[in-house]
């Protein structure tokens, strides 16, 4: 029987309710059960790919060219199980498909209405290609008492009913704050909270509390009693020393064997948690440590490069070091007269990440050149990559006006809009001008790498697969030019056509890769890219 547990966050957005679902599903895993987790996020978006970093922090991008939640990389990384497109949905995708059937007549004479028509699509979405789990872990974004949330709870209560008895349970997710004032937990916002759930006909099975102090058991008891769940199904949860350490955090207070216990099952032995055991010992036991200056846009947002910090701390948890980041700012790189070698050299390792638009492109620029010609470490992703073209082009390949067809017209487009290209399913054909949204090049795609490259070292292999999303690329027709500058063309579409990976042989680790790699990494399955950029960062940190 494949169970569901829906989870729900009540009291304040931002209480690491994705967190909590990966860390749950990471313990069901340990267990030996099969699991998967979804999101739903209630927001009219139809997708989160036309979203700004700022709004929504990164776009986690799955093997089918899914553009989802940032929930979903934390859902990979905990659980290894690749996401797809099916596990996140948003309002705005369910009514674009229940209004592209209406309008085809499918619902000819009747009403179109939230309910059914939009609960029955939510339960739908839950439901599918779920039959060979034992778990299907459902977050719901946002608070509850949200307006625009009503409809999934709707849909939950009624799962609830149609699903067989004891293959659904509700978590709630909630907030005891102290009051310093007062020196005390208060539990009144979590007792409001479950009655705003139990309004719209759901009993939540177990609370987990997330707080800054320790819960006294006469806290537990009083939640327990005005929420009606019994007191060890109220889980404290305390602020965790690392993201890594929150799956140890809620299996030492029970969430695992409680959730189990909801659903009638007996927990039977302790789960294998070995490998967060390990990951957390390599990270609170350093040999060493590395500072690595990541040269962006989104800076002040480090929720726009998530999957890219946790990847490099994956790199960090290979090598056994603590990997400090420097976020640094690409537009203060452009200011006249600004000693960027100052600020770089104290920098191991020089990351240029992915990111759209001209906007501190200059000072992206000018981190490469600084990173080849002082032969730091550079790696580059995305725009990165086509930003280390650009250098290479301007500065040694003497194409002075090199430039991407991103930033406007130009008359040397070393990166251009790719117009087509071949997938599984065909060629795809995009135009200058078509729509913005779901259309750049998304998923996973093969690569070939050169025999005899760095790259394929580092893979320990010459056939790779990886994750893309991007509307350009760097322009073929520009690699003769660019390799007699020292940038070899070492990664490949398979039809030789989209290049994917650079790198400089005369370089100590020069690496630019057109996908990204930081999407598939995870803490007990480094990739090997970050962990061999970490390794070269450490043989850096040894030389200054
Ligand atoms: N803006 C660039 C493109 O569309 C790079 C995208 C990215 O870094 N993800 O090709």
């Amino acid at each position: 029987m494949t169970r569901f547990i829906f989870i729900t966050g009540g009291v304040v957005s931002s209480l690491g309710k994705g967190l909590m679902a990966a860390s749950l599903a990471a313990l069901l895993q340990a267990r030996g059960y099969k699991v998967r987790i979804r999101k739903f996020d209630p927001y009219l978006n139809v997708d989160p790919g036309t979203m700004s970093p700022y709004q929504h922090g990164e776009v986690y991008v799955t093997d089918d060219g899914a553009e989802t939640d940032l929930d979903l990389g934390h859902y990979e990384r905990f659980t290894g199980v690749p996401s797809r497109q099916s596990d996140n949905v948003t309002s705005g995708r369910i009514y674009q498909t229940i209004i592209a059937k209406e309008r085809r007549g499918d619902y000819l004479g009747a009403t179109v209405q939230v309910i059914p028509h939009v609960t029955d699509a939510i339960k739908a979405f839950a439901r599918t290609d779920v039959d060979d789990l034992d778990f299907v872990l459902c977050e719901i974004g946002g608070t509850v008492g949200d307006i625009e949330s009503l409809p999934f709870i709707e849909a939950m209560r009624q799962l609830r009913n149609d699903l067989s008895r004891g293959a659904f349970i509700s978590v709630h997710v909630t907030l005891v704050p102290f009051i310093a004032a007062a020196g005390e937990l208060k539990t009144k916002p979590t007792q409001h909270s479950v009655r705003e759930l139990t309004s719209l006909g759901i009993q939540p099975d177990v609370l987990v509390c997330r707080c800054e102090r320790p819960l006294p058991a006469g806290e537990r008891a009083k939640i327990a009693a005005f929420c009606n769940v019994r007191p060890e199904a109220v889980i404290p949860a305390l602020d965790a020393k690392s993201i890594y350490a929150v799956p140890l955090q809620y299996h030492g207070e029970g969430l695992d064997v409680e959730v189990l216990r909801a659903f009638g099952i007996e927990p039977g032995p302790s789960p294998d948690l070995r490998r967060w055991d390990d990951i957390m010992d390599r990270l609170t036991n350093p040999e060493g440590e590395v500072t690595i200056g990541v040269v962006g846009k989104y800076v002040g947002l480090p929720d726009a490069y998530k999957s890219l910090s946790e990847a490099l701390v994956h790199g960090g948890i290979s090598n056994r070091v603590k990997v400090n980041l420097r976020w640094l700012d690409a537009e203060l790189f452009e200011q006249e007269g600004r000693d960027i070698a100052a600020e770089l050299e104290p920098m191991h390792g020089i990351l240029v990440p992915g990111g759209f638009g001209e906007r501190g492109s200059e000072g992206k620029i000018r981190s490469v050149q600084f990173a080849r010609e002082r032969s730091v470490p550079f790696f580059g992703i995305c725009l990165g990559m086509q930003m280390a073209c650009i250098e290479g082009a301007r500065n040694l390949a003497g194409i002075d006006k090199a430039s991407t067809t991103e930033f406007g017209p130009t008359e040397e487009p070393v990166v251009g809009l790719i117009t087509e290209w071949m997938t599984a399913g065909g060629l795809q054909k995009r135009e200058e001008g078509g729509d913005l949204g779901g259309t750049m090049r998304l998923g996973a795609y093969d690569a070939k790498l050169a025999g005899n490259s760095h790259v394929s070292a580092i893979y320990g292999a010459t056939d790779i697969q990886e994750r893309h999303r991007h509307r350009y690329e760097v322009n073929v027709h520009y690699k003769d030019a660019l390799e007699k500058g020292g940038l070899v063309f070492s990664g490949m579409s398979p039809d030789g056509e989209l290049p994917e990976i650079v790198e400089r042989p005369d370089h100590p680790w020069f690496v630019g890769v057109q996908f990204h790699p930081e999407l598939k990494s995870k803490p007990f399955d480094p990739h090997p890219l970050f962990a061999s950029f970490i390794e070269a960062a450490v043989k850096q940190s040894r030389l200054v």
